[in-house]
């Protein structure tokens, strides 16, 4: 099959920065040497193109996991821009066709089966998809987004205007322009692109697959670090809505963290999560899934499998009966809080319900622990 006609525009794009920093950046280095002032600028102007893409273009704008205030939204806009990855509205279209066609590789924009080089930059080298490239029909809801509209009219001179903009004004501020245009402008720039790629590439080939194995998506600490927490990729593949991706505490995850510390001052709403349940859910289907591969090779297979489905399905009712009431309790609440004689109502079931609830949260938690220790024999 004959490939598709090259894209030189970006050929040269990708090719020029890289060469560019390659090159200068330890060329200057050994000359001259980069200052503290250099080396902040660079980071700074690293992370705000970084999380620009992730929590603007990505968790905001592509999957609407919360609501932003206009000037977050600009922000956004302009380190979109300023990370040269293409407008909002394209990026966004792009990025849910391939969650809609993951893996399959007649519709996944980068779909991770045509292999690293494909998904990490080979898919933007060649018209792949030349015959959907103006297509914005599942991006409408974005096209009534006045920001994200401007953005992508305006692009080409917002791109024009922060690439050398914002170098050129630090360079002015440190009294070194050739060291800023290197650093901010070149290094910053090779290093956004290629960690963003990362997501495409690294992100469905190493790691792990906690909550699914329906994709190639995976879970990975270290791309999590250089992808501003966009490495938990396995979870937000299955649970795309939800505005974290590393859903624990110790996960890294700083657009997670940035988009709940911008909520307390208002300048973020409507946060979504998934419901604990189905992630806990997802996740005990998968450890069960491998279990049982695991246990298909022992002598006493069948007498494991067995107890194995007894657990699994012991671990189901208890979560259910768990999460159940701690919903009805939840709703309660709130109507408690909207009517004097509910509110007395509720005192009187108090008691009980919260009996219940701290006998059903024990039994769930110890059969969370018997599962735990059962499904490690065959992990
Ligand atoms: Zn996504
Ligand atoms: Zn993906």
């Amino acid at each position: 099959m004959e490939k598709p006609p090259i894209i030189w525009t970006n050929v040269l794009v990708f090719a020029v920065t890289f060469t560019i920093a390659a090159v200068g950046i330890p060329a200057y280095e050994i000359m001259v040497g980069f200052t503290w002032m250099e080396i902040v600028a660079t980071i700074l102007c690293l992370g705000y193109c970084g999380m620009s893409i992730t929590a603007g273009y990505h968790r905001l704008w592509a999957h609407k996991t919360y609501d932003a205030h206009p000037i977050m939204q600009w922000i956004f806009a302009i380190g979109g821009a300023f990370a040269l990855q293409n407008s909002a509205l394209h990026w966004s279209s792009d990025h849910r066709i391939h969650h809609k066609f993951v893996d399959q590789n007649d519709k996944d924009p980068y779909s991770a089966k045509m292999g690293f080089w494909y998904s990490h930059i080979g898919w933007m080298l060649r018209e792949y998809q030349a015959h959907r490239y103006h297509d914005y029909s599942n991006v409408r809801d974005l096209q009534n987004n006045k920001i994200v509209m401007f953005q992508h009219k305006h692009y080409l001179l917002l791109t024009v205007l922060t690439n050398f903009g914002i170098p050129l004004f630090l360079g002015w501020l440190s009294g070194n322009y050739i060291g800023m245009l290197l650093s901010v402008g070149f290094l910053r720039l090779v290093l956004s692109h290629h960690f963003t790629f990362f997501i495409n590439s690294l992100a469905h080939i190493w790691g792990n697959q906690p909550y699914t194995d329906q994709n190639t998506a995976r879970d990975n600490g270290v791309l999590a670090f250089l992808t501003y927490g966009e490495g938990y990729h396995n979870f937000h593949h299955i649970f795309e809505y939800d505005y974290r991706n590393g859903i624990r505490w110790w996960q890294f995850d700083p657009t997670k963290w940035l988009i709940k510390s911008c909520s307390w001052v208002g300048l973020t709403r409507n946060l979504k999560v998934c419901p604990e349940d189905r992630i806990l859910k997802a996740k005990a289907l998968m450890q069960l899934k491998r279990a049982q591969v695991k246990a298909l090779q022992l002598p006493n297979a069948e007498q494991i499998l067995q107890r194995m489905e007894h657990e699994y399905q012991l671990l189901l009712e208890r979560m259910q009966a768990y999460f159940e009431l701690q919903k009805t309790l939840l709703a309660q609440k709130k109507v408690g809080m909207q009517h004097k004689k509910a509110q007395l109502i509720q005192s009187y079931n108090e008691f009980d319900l919260r009996k219940q609830y701290q006998e059903l949260r024990e039994g769930f938690q110890f059969q969370q622990r018997q599962w735990q220790l059962f499904i490690e024999q065959y992990a």
